[in-house]
């Protein structure tokens, strides 16, 4: 599917939640495709893992790549969400 019609797909679906969403709210619609639908789990996964923290200050990843070794689930992102948001506050708070 070309980019223009995958966005046009997803800005008509995004307007069911947001009826107010219309053409001058919308800067830029980009397109981002990637080979696999999720982290591919190999042998020694373990060590490949993306830590949370990153070389940037301040800032933190926080990923379904780190979701292990559960499976992918809405319920790890929010756990995930939630652990990387309390580092990030006591950093920020450290550094304040
Ligand atoms: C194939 C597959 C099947 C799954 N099945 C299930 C299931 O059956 N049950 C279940 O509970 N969970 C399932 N999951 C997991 C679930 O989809 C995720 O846990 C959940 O979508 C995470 O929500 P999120 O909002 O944290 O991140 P996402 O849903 O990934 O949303 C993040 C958004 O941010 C956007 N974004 C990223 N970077 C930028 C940027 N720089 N600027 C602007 N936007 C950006 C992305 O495009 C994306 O739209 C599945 C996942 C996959 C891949």
């Amino acid at each position: 599917m070309p980019d223009e019609e995958a966005a046009a797909f997803t800005l008509e679906h995004l307007r069911r939640m947001f009826p107010d969403l219309m053409g001058d709210r919308i800067l830029a619609a980009h397109v981002w495709r990637a080979p696999h639908a999720q982290p591919v789990v190999e042998r020694g996964y373990r060590r490949l893992i993306p830590d949370t923290r990153t070389p940037l200050a301040n800032l933190f990843l926080a990923t379904m790549a780190q979701i292990y070794p559960e499976d992918r689930g809405t319920n790890y992102a929010i756990r995930q969400g939630r652990e990387v948001a309390r580092a990030a506050a006591v950093t920020l708070d450290g550094a304040g």
